[in-house]
């Protein structure tokens, strides 16, 4: 157990001067969401728009002094902007408060802009972990660029950062001018993974609100432009987060991944009346790991039932996207750094994402989704 209280971590930041305003950080109102539980401690230090990732100096500084204090564990601090003075919540009022304001009816609800220079954001999404929504995020993503498109991919999955083994990506992204990051490329990609931002040893203690402003960060501060598509790898689950970042984004839609089985689909489910919830249009569900043809004699079996997210789909008057077989050369190019569509774009597995590919092109060529939508909060 630790003592530490937010008392001591205040009185640490206070430490902390910002140097273009000459007073410190606690003083000046940019400390929020401060929690502190059992010595792990994460908050959030608010920067003006433009500022970015200059201040970048002043967050690893908070994060030191903290980290310095007897019975700091961990500290996790991220840079939260706000974009215009209208959704600014008032100082010192948290960023709790602030996700309750915005979950609040407005009159004239803002009309959030996406990403300069980035004509749609689609997200792949499941109502929980391991029925490979990563997978098809990424052989999607691939697809699409094979298909003539300039596509991005945002690993979002904060609880398993799977992209950057998935693309076989090393490293961490750089900034030409200290504000905004440079995509990392693979595969015809530009990709950017909260997994390469954090470090694995790092208890995740990111709750809610820090998780939110890291992602939004990821989305507004990274140099996306030009693309047609950015493809968001959602954390997987309907929890805040997730309805956070569908509320923040400007969603032009939403794709569900799920297996066969019942319980995945009461997940799919959840997903699916969440973001109807947040007025973000579903393109669809798909169902992966569907039918197993034996790698040996080409027997067709279906391990975790058949057909069961086409039912699904037609019952909630949404559409039905497609079904990935499962099978072990998706499982070892993915693993291996070498999706399948890019490895062996020929093969059925592969194939069965470029007609997924095929299906996502032509909802946003047909503007099923919306390249701004007027995002409404409930
Ligand atoms: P999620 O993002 O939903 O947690 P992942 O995409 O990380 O799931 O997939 C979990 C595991 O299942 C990975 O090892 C992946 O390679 C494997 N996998 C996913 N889809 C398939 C498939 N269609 N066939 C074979 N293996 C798959």
């Amino acid at each position: 157990m630790s003592n530490l209280t937010s008392d001591d971590v205040l009185r640490a930041l206070k430490t902390i001067v910002d140097p273009d305003r000459n007073k410190d950080v606690v003083a000046l109102g940019l400390i929020q969401g401060l929690q502190v539980k059992d010595g792990h401690v994460s908050f959030a230090i608010e920067v003006s728009p433009t500022e970015g990732l200059a201040k970048e100096p002043l967050r690893l500084a908070a994060e030191k002094a903290v980290l310095a204090l007897k019975g700091a564990r961990s500290v996790t601090a991220v840079l939260t902007a706000h974009k215009t003075a209208a959704s600014a919540p008032p100082r010192r009022a948290g960023l709790n408060a602030q996700l309750q304001a915005e979950a609040q009816p407005r009159a004239g609800a803002a009309e959030r802009q996406g990403p300069p220079g980035v004509k749609a954001v689609i997200a792949v999404a499941s109502g929980k972990g391991g029925v490979g929504k990563s997978t098809v995020a990424v052989n999607l993503a691939v697809a699409l660029s094979k298909l003539g498109r300039k596509v991005g991919l945002l690993d979002a999955d904060i609880y398993g950062p799977s992209i950057p083994r998935m693309l076989g990506l090393t490293g961490k992204p750089t900034s030409k001018d200290g504000k905004k990051l440079q995509p990392m490329e693979a595969w015809g990609l530009k990709a950017i993974s909260i997994g390469s931002l954090i470090d694995e040893d790092q208890p995740m203690i990111w709750r809610g609100p820090m998780v939110m402003t890291a992602l939004t960060q990821l989305i507004y501060d990274v140099e996306w432009a030009p693309l047609d598509v950015l493809v968001v790898d959602m954390p997987p689950g309907t929890g805040d987060a997730q309805l956070t970042l569908a509320q923040r984004v400007p969603l032009a839609g939403a794709i569900i991944v799920s297996t066969p089985q019942d319980i995945a689909l009461i997940d799919a489910r959840k997903g699916l009346a969440m973001f109807k919830k947040t007025h973000v249009p579903v393109f669809g569900i798909v169902e992966n790991m569907s039918t197993f043809v034996c790698p040996n004699c080409g027997h067709e079996s279906h391990i975790f039932g058949h057909g069961g997210a086409r039912e699904t789909a037609a019952k909630l008057g949404t559409d039905f996207l497609g079904e990935i077989p499962l099978h072990i050369a998706i499982r070892e190019t993915s693993d291996g750094g070498t999706p399948i569509t890019a490895r062996d774009p020929g093969s059925a597995q592969a194939q069965a994402f470029f007609a997924l590919a095929e299906r996502i092109i032509a909802k946003l060529d047909a503007g099923d989704g919306r390249t701004a939508p007027r995002i409404v909060m409930e």
